[in-house]
């Protein structure tokens, strides 16, 4: 007999014929047998709804029957039927079954009930063969083709950024070295110091934390450049929006100010939730119950006021707030958590930086709206954002999400070779390694911008995932990289 191929059940679902012969492959997510006949619900990962397989215990022998548990692999060919049963229009009755792998049920640790997420992420090698993880990873992907898409569209290219650098772009020291010397035996110059010279760059290099200083060579000859890479920071912050290898986004732009970049940025970002709510709209559902229901343990005012969907359609139909820090400064100030000293960090004046806490206070609190911060401080802000007029602030901007924070940081660049070499040298940043940068303001320099977004913060807000780590499939953080 001819193979026949193979069907996706997501497919089958939604436009498979009845009464004619299939073959579907997949995972047991749960048995029901009784008496005559058992029930099989299979997923491939191609959705989150399972296919209903049907045994005739009469065909299949008790035996067999029983080896089919929770995580079996089965290969099933059947004819696909109108059910009869709630909860499915159609399902498989099974005609011939192959057990592609065995598990165990005494040994598997995935059993048909719900697990927390903290153990999930013990277990991040199975985590894919569950309805959540199914969806998150099912989001990320429709995200990462929105983003280049958006970005194609827009006529921007896709600039692949070193992951190997020289350069620390944050100028935060937080990297993660990169070296093949033997660790017990490092070379060292006359002076007892480290002698780089003998390592395989012939200088100390680390894993990148942005690939924007690249990003804005390139942009200087093409205009519109965006990266999508991972990015590594060697922060030691435990907290639910960090990991030490995360993905970033980072267009730059030459010709674009401050304002050019603020209105691309919510431009992408309503974007990217306007995709996932067309595209993704079942997996959503999904994830909105299963923060529905992990909110009924919470107390309430620990709850969303909105719900998932409520929350992308919110971000989507309304325009961000923009506000200057000074002005939201004044705002924090006179806030009732900073007057009631219920913030960690009180804001006392003007300059101090914003936490998290502050961020969510102005979205989540104050406007109920995304905000556009803008022009911050030089002093807590990187060396290379464009100085304004005040001589006090530079052109940053930050877009702040609810539930999240800081979801988009990003700046106009400092153009003009001497502003930008002054403002070096009082931060100490060492002119003579970033040579290449500074010829860019030698030689036809332009006024120009970009951002970096954070892709898992925005999976984050699309998926209504409280936790970074359960975005990412396999996340780094300290104490873990196991998988
Ligand atoms: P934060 O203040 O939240 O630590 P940052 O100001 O250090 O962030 P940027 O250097 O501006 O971050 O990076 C751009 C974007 O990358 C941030 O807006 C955020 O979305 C994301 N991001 C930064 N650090 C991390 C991290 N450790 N893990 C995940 N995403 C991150
Ligand atoms: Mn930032």
């Amino acid at each position: 007999m001819d193979k026949i191929k193979r069907t996706k059940i997501r497919q089958l679902l939604d436009d498979g014929k009845v009464g004619v012969e299939i073959c579907v492959k997949g995972w047991v997510r749960t048995k029901r047998a009784s008496k005559n006949v058992a029930f099989v619900a299979l997923n491939d990962g191609s959705g989150i709804r399972n296919v209903q397989v049907v045994l005739d215990t009469e065909k299949f022998d008790e035996e067999f029957v029983r080896k089919i548990n929770t995580g079996t692999s089965l290969s099933v060919v059947g004819k696909l039927v109108e059910s009869q049963g709630a909860g499915q229009s159609v399902e498989l009755v099974a005609e011939t079954i192959d057990i592609l792998g065995e598990a165990d049920p005494e040994l598997f640790p995935l059993q048909p009930k719900k697990h927390s997420l903290e153990f999930l992420r013990e277990i991040a090698h199975l985590r894919p063969r569950t309805n959540t993880f199914g969806a998150v990873l099912r989001v990320r992907h429709a995200m990462t083709y929105a983003l280049h898409t958006f970005f194609h569209e827009k006529g921007f290219l896709n600039l692949h950024t070193p992951i190997l650098t020289a350069s620390d772009a944050e100028g935060a020291g937080e990297t993660f070295k990169v070296t093949t010397f033997d660790l017990d035996n490092v070379p060292k110059d006359e002076t007892g110091s480290i002698d780089f010279k003998q390592d395989f760059f012939e200088k100390e290099t680390n894993l990148t934390v942005s690939g924007q200083l690249e990003g804005e060579l390139a942009a200087m000859g093409v205009s519109e450049i965006y990266t999508f890479g991972p990015t590594f920071r060697a922060e030691n912050s435990n907290t639910t929006r960090h990991l030490a290898e995360f993905w970033m986004v980072e267009p730059e732009m030459a010709f674009y100010d401050l304002e050019d970049t603020m209105d691309l940025a919510e431009e992408m970002l309503k974007y990217l939730v306007g995709y996932a709510l067309k595209n993704c709209i079942e997996d959503l559902e999904f994830l909105e119950k299963r923060e529905l229901d992990e909110e009924k343990t919470k107390p309430q005012n620990e709850r969303n006021e909105l719900s998932l969907l409520e929350r992308l359609k919110f971000v989507n139909e309304n325009d961000f707030v923009r506000l200057s820090y000074t002005e939201a400064i004044e705002i924090l100030k006179r806030s009732k958590p900073n007057q009631k000293k219920k913030f960690q960090y009180l804001i006392d004046e003007w300059g101090a930086d914003l936490q998290s806490e502050h961020e969510r206070f102005l979205v989540e609190k104050h406007f109920k709206k995304p905000v556009i911060l803008f022009d911050y401080p030089k002093e807590i802000k990187a060396f290379y954002m464009r100085q304004n007029d005040d001589d006090k602030t530079v052109g940053a901007m930050d877009v702040l999400f609810p539930g999240i924070g800081e979801i988009v940081g990003g700046s106009q660049r400092e153009e003009r070779k001497e502003k930008l070499e002054k403002r070096m040298a009082e931060m100490d940043i060492p002119a003579e390694e970033l040579w290449w940068y500074l010829d860019t303001r030698k030689f036809g320099t332009v006024p120009h911008s970009g951002y970096g977004l954070g892709f898992e913060r925005m999976i984050q807000f699309v998926t209504g995932m409280n936790n970074i780590r359960d975005v990412i499939p396999f996340p780094r953080t300290p104490g873990n990289c196991e998988f």
